[in-house]
């Protein structure tokens, strides 16, 4: 039985282990957080992500590492590839952590992304509003996520301070892309150098969080979303699966970011795919054939942020499956979703507004 070690024990380690435990494998979690929810899967090492004695560990105790969290420290994942098998590899997770070299590997890669600048002063902002015009996003370059860590500028009075604001830590403005949709692609890649791609899924964001995600089969998108996806996968020789986020403007994608892991907007295809996105980074970690990644019926998945709603009228959905977190209720935190399947995109519709309005 092979053993794969994860680093980070969250909800995405919890669905990783789901997936694996069918295919005979057994995980041990890295993970500092007492009440780790992925923790009842498999065994914990409790220690912080770049404890040295930790991480030791955890290469010794398993066959391969992978990651469910990508602010793992650098440093301390380069030390663990000198001692185990990491994927996906260290330069996926250098270039995701930054912001700013995210951009740049866009740039290089031919990938449109909207017009930037790097900021770390006051002084180096005022300036690239008046190179960029507003409205703008002010973004941290590291550690941001759930929408953290950002500042819409609209006016020359919004970026006043905001430097200070954001920490005083290095930080990146965008422009504001007045986008048609926000899509995203999972793409997942194979030992071997095969890559497969998801149906991409068109999500709602509400102040910053993921609210909705739902595929779209046969969007006008998927090539171009698969073609800037291949160009990152193969540039960073990836192995598992991969978020890739855009924004679509008329008829092109402006990347935005990506994600070197499992994500949120691929927690559809557990029920709504041949093999669900956990399932294929695990095939693709192992050096195993990657399973299709076909959607089996119209999906859309609706996190549930904050606090769970009640079990009962959601079930009553007919199409409805549940996943619960098993963490503490607390404002802004994603603590479980649920998945809504149904051959007609009308019923669909109608399911994802009932759940909406249980959500009140
Ligand atoms: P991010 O953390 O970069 O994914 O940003 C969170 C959300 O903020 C995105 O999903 C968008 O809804 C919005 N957003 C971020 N950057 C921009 C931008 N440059 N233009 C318009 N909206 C943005």
């Amino acid at each position: 039985m092979k053993k794969i070690g994860v680093v980070g024990g969250g909800q995405l380690g919890q669905m990783l282990a789901l997936a694996g435990i069918p295919l005979g494998l057994e995980f041990i979690f890295l993970e500092p957080s007492a009440d780790a929810c992925a923790a009842r899967l498999g065994r914990q090492i409790a220690a912080e992500y770049d404890d040295i004695e930790g991480l030791e560990r955890l290469a010794v105790e398993t066959d391969l590492v992978t990651f469910e969290f990508e602010n793992f420290p650098v440093q301390a994942a380069r030390h663990l590839a000198t001692l185990t098998d990491l994927a996906p590899g260290v330069r996926a997770l250098d270039v995701a952590q930054d912001r700013l070299n995210e951009k740049a590997l866009f740039r290089e890669l031919d990938i449109p992304v909207a017009d930037f600048a790097a900021i770390d002063s006051q002084d180096d902002l005022d300036k690239a509003v008046t190179r960029l015009g507003l409205p703008a996003v002010l973004k941290t370059r590291r550690l941001g996520y759930d929408g953290k860590g950002q500042k819409v500028l609209r006016t020359r009075a919004d970026a006043e301070g905001a430097f200070e604001e954001l920490g005083a830590v290095p930080l990146i403005l965008e422009s504001f892309v007045p986008f048609n949709r926000e899509l995203s692609l999972i793409a997942v890649r194979g030992r071997d150098g095969e890559c497969r791609f998801y149906p991409v899924a068109e999500n709602i964001h509400i102040n910053g969080i993921l609210h909705l995600s739902r595929p779209r089969l046969h969007d006008f998108m998927q090539e171009q979303a698969q073609t800037h996806a291949r160009r990152v996968l193969e540039s960073l020789d990836y192995v598992g699966a991969l978020g890739f986020e855009f924004f679509q403007v008329d008829d092109y994608l402006l990347a935005n970011e990506i994600a070197p892991r499992v994500h949120n907007t691929g927690h559809w295809t557990i029920e709504g795919a041949v093999t669900s996105q956990f399932e294929n980074h695990l095939r693709a970690v192992l050096g195993l054939p990657l399973g299709a990644t076909a959607a089996l019926a119209h999906a859309a998945m609706v996190n549930f942020i904050g606090e769970m709603p009640a079990i009962e009228p959601v079930l009553h959905l007919p199409g409805a499956r549940w996943h619960d977190y098993h963490k503490d209720p607390r404002p802004g935190r994603k603590v479980g979703h649920v998945t809504l399947l149904s051959d007609s995109p009308r019923r669909l519709e109608q399911q994802i507004a009932q759940v909406e309005a249980l959500m009140r």
